[in-house]
């Protein structure tokens, strides 16, 4: 089945992460060649872009004083592990409700050298977050949970113990969502979603408390890869620890530039929150497809997960779309829904979103 032309989005990139990379910044990254592409990330071009990087997203999330830009290289996944050393002191508690929020917390229940994690869980689709405990010194949840489509406030927990940490996973959140950096210890996350970039490194904006605690915690062995304490020490002198990848950083540095030019993050998450209007509103109004979040609040603006009828085959719906040149809407593998997910990272024009959801009712018509 052919969609025609002029039903098609600008680009057919609708991905939870990678997601949509714009030209200009692949552009951007030919203009750092041969100045900084290809240079050791010991010498001034490169630590001069790392510090562009930190400045900037600093700046992006209105950090608080004494909050620092703290990065390394492996991901999201790298800092889930590097912080069962050096932020978790004993007992954490995982709020978790989906894919991602699961793995952190599995990493800190199989951590030995921790007490057993206390769990809050709720069911895929719906909104989880943290409640007090007594002895818990760390509360991890997920600001935007990537697998189900799911976004879930950030606040700091009411009545926990004093210097407890809030350690909230920003992945897909961080860019394209609201945030107040204050009710956070630790926001991280990686530049392949929000910020547009490829995949392999973590960043995380780190408050002074979370700083002692890693320096407190740097007395406990570590490997050196997940060392939080030489990850801080490094990103003071504009470095990471091993080799980190230019491209990454300089697609990064331009998708930050970009949204600065826009009006900063309020534009970011305006533009993410007009494409999930209409994605929900179409859904809404849809005669065979409805939002699978039921919750409205809940509803991420920049993953939409959308239900069809039993009659529809979704998997079918994605691959007509993708031999169409509309790629990456297959919902989460392990989810199992009659579902699509549909990125809607501020890089994806919220038009583009629209003509989706008309490429997407022309293909339903005739299947
Ligand atoms: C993508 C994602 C991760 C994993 O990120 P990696 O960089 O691949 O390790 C973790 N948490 C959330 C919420 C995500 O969306």
């Amino acid at each position: 089945m052919t969609i025609p032309a002029h039903l098609l989005p600008d680009d057919g990139r609708f991905g939870a992460g990678p997601s949509l990379v714009r030209d200009s910044q692949l552009e951007a990254v030919l203009r750092l060649n041969p100045s900084v592409v290809g240079t050791s990330h010991r010498q001034p071009p490169v630590r001069d872009l790392v510090a562009r990087v930190r400045r900037m997203t600093a700046e992006l999330f209105d950090a608080p004083a004494g909050y620092e830009v703290v990065l390394g290289n492996g991901g999201s996944t790298l800092f889930w592990d590097a912080a069962t050393f050096q932020l978790i002191d004993d007992r954490a508690q995982f709020a978790h409700a989906g894919e991602f929020g699961a793995k952190f917390a599995a990493a800190g229940a199989a951590a030995p050298w921790l007490s057993e994690p206390d769990m809050v869980t709720s069911e895929p689709g719906t909104g989880v977050g943290p409640r007090a405990g007594a002895g818990i010194d760390t509360y991890a949840w997920v600001q935007n949970e990537t697998s189900t489509g799911v976004v879930n406030p950030v606040r700091r927990v009411a009545g926990a113990d004093a210097g407890a940490l809030m350690l909230v996973d920003a992945t897909s959140a961080a860019g394209g969502v609201a945030i107040d950096l204050a009710q956070t210890d630790a926001y991280y996350f990686a530049p392949q979603k929000s910020f547009a970039s490829d995949g392999g490194l973590w960043l995380a904006l780190l408050s002074p408390a979370a700083l002692e605690r890693i320096e407190r915690l740097s007395s406990r062995w570590v490997p050196q890869s997940l060392s939080l304490a030489a990850a801080v020490k490094n990103s003071r002198l504009e470095q990471t620890l091993n080799t980190p990848a230019i491209v990454t950083l300089a697609l990064l540095a331009e998708q930050l530039d970009w949204m600065f030019a826009g009006g900063g993050l309020p534009f970011a998450v305006e533009r993410s929150a007009a494409s999930a209007a209409t994605l929900y509103g179409w859904a809404e109004s849809s005669t065979f497809a409805r939002p699978w979040v039921t919750s409205t609040a809940n509803r991420s603006p920049v993953v939409g997960t959308i239900d069809f009828d039993e009659g529809i085959d979704a998997k079918s719906l994605a691959a007509t779309l993708r031999a169409n040149g509309i790629v990456d809407t297959e919902p989460y593998r392990k989810l199992g829904r009659n579902q699509l997910r549909i990125g809607m990272y501020p890089a994806v024009a919220p038009a583009d979103v629209e003509a989706l959801t008309a490429c997407i009712d022309y293909v339903v018509e005739r299947l």
